[in-house]
């Protein structure tokens, strides 16, 4: 009994078939007894051509026209859902994120949900029906503009549903079985987790593993949602995402949590290099203040010693290659205030990182990466390290080559290949 919210990708809905398949598996848990709510993503690739479409239009579009453009996507999958659902003689409502109750702020491309008041949802539950929510969009509470949540948000409408719902468990259908050591697009022999903690399962998703949305891994933690990430195309058990992991296996089998969860990899980011900043208290606040007016999130962030001769120092940082125009901009602005030299553009680069709880409790961790990707003929640009995480900035063309090495270095290759790709392009 209870409500299960489930979560479709845009893979496990490419056409009429796959949408047919997706509907009997939902209407198999509504024949369970459960309450089924449904969050869809954009059939395939829609959201990419909508986007390509967009940029054929104009260089620089509006980002709420953007974001007008791009919640069709997911108009249209619930819609197709729903009547696919009636055809088996089921009846389903579909919702956009506005009529679903699912308030964000007010900023087009990346709006955070600040709240979920479903009350259209629990009151068409009521009346015995399936619903289907459309994904990865809301409203805003201010400008009651319609918003979106970035790419891939629809995981985190399908948790933030679910914690609103107070439903049992969230489970995110995708095109692989669950969460793997590696991307096994790159790595064939990745092993699938079955459990992962929120924490690791956090530094994955900020880590560029593209399986889960951050901010769904950020909810679900902070509201004690399990997450069941598996594949629509399977019937296979996939990877609990949970506080405990080994909390949920038998007795006979709990053991020693492996030291490392898995290698992730990012090809999304740019570096800039701040050249020549004067080495005086206050210029890297006024540098990082004018990126933060700009919403720019950033990533790694180094500062050199200052040359003794020059009193001049370099800082480089990473960030969104989305947001690179927008921070040369905000920076080129400040460069008389400031009085650095020049601003350096590199988006050639990839970020290959190794996450563990067990990092924590183990030496020699990082040792071994860097003697793995030594031996790849794998150079490090730029290193940045949390507790359970060291990540690593390389040549765009040598990521492949780091994430295979790390991840035979760490001993995570399967004997048997057990990843499976069904479907999506890995657009
Ligand atoms: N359709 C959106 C995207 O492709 C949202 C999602 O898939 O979750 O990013
Ligand atoms: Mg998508």
């Amino acid at each position: 009994m209870g409500i299960v919210v489930q979560k479709y990708g845009g893979s496990s809905l490419a056409d009429a078939d796959a949408i047919k398949r997706v509907a009997r598996r939902i209407v198999d848990i509504k024949k369970a007894g459960h309450d089924v709510v449904v969050a869809v993503s954009a059939m395939g690739d829609t959201t990419d051509d909508l986007l390509d479409l967009a940029n054929g239009v104009s260089p620089l579009p509006p980002a709420r026209e953007m974001d007008m453009l791009l919640t069709a996507g997911e108009r249209i999958s619930m819609a197709l859902v729903a009547m696919a659902i009636s055809d088996l003689g089921f009846t389903a409502r579909s919702f956009t994120g506005s009529q679903a109750g699912v308030i964000t702020d007010s900023v087009h491309g990346k709006a955070k949900i600040i709240d979920v008041t479903p009350g259209r949802i629990t009151q068409a539950i009521g009346e015995g029906h399936i619903v289907i929510v459309a994904g990865f969009q809301g409203v805003s509470a201010d400008t009651k503009e319609i918003t979106t949540l970035g790419r891939g948000g629809t995981d985190t409408t399908a948790v933030a549903l679910a914690a609103a719902l107070e439903a049992d468990v969230c489970e995110i259908y995708t095109d692989v079985d669950g969460v793997f050591t590696a991307d096994p697009r790159i790595v064939p022999s990745a092993r699938k987790l079955d459990q992962v903690s929120y924490e690791e399962m956090l530094e994955l998703a900020a880590c560029g593993a593209k399986i889960l949305h951050l901010r769904c891994v950020e909810y679900g933690r902070r509201y004690g949602i399990p997450i069941h990430v598996r594949s629509s195309f399977s019937q296979l058990e996939g990877t609990w995402v949970v506080s405990d992991p080994g909390s949920r296996a038998p007795e006979e089998e709990t053991m020693e949590q492996p030291i490392i969860a898995g290698v992730a990899h990012d090809r999304s980011e740019a570096k800039i290099t701040v050249v020549g900043v004067p080495d005086k208290v206050g210029e890297a606040a006024r540098i990082f203040e004018a990126l933060a007016d700009a919403q720019i999130n950033l990533d790694m962030i180094v500062q050199n010693i200052s040359a003794a001769a020059t009193s001049l120092t370099d800082i480089s940082f990473t960030l969104p290659r989305t947001d690179g125009q927008n921070a040369m901009t905000a920076l080129a602005r400040i460069q008389a205030e400031v009085g650095y030299d020049k601003l350096l553009y590199d988006d050639k680069i990839g970020k290959v990182s190794l996450i563990g709880a067990g990092m924590r409790s183990h030496p020699g961790i990082t040792s071994k990466f860097f003697g793995a990707l030594a031996s790849a003929g794998v150079n490090i640009g730029m290193i940045s390290t949390s507790e359970i995480r060291i990540s690593v900035i390389v040549d765009e063309n040598a990521v492949d080559d780091a994430v295979r090495a790390t991840h035979t270095a760490f001993d995570l290759d399967a004997d048997e290949v057990e990843a499976v790709v069904y479907g999506g392009t890995g657009r």
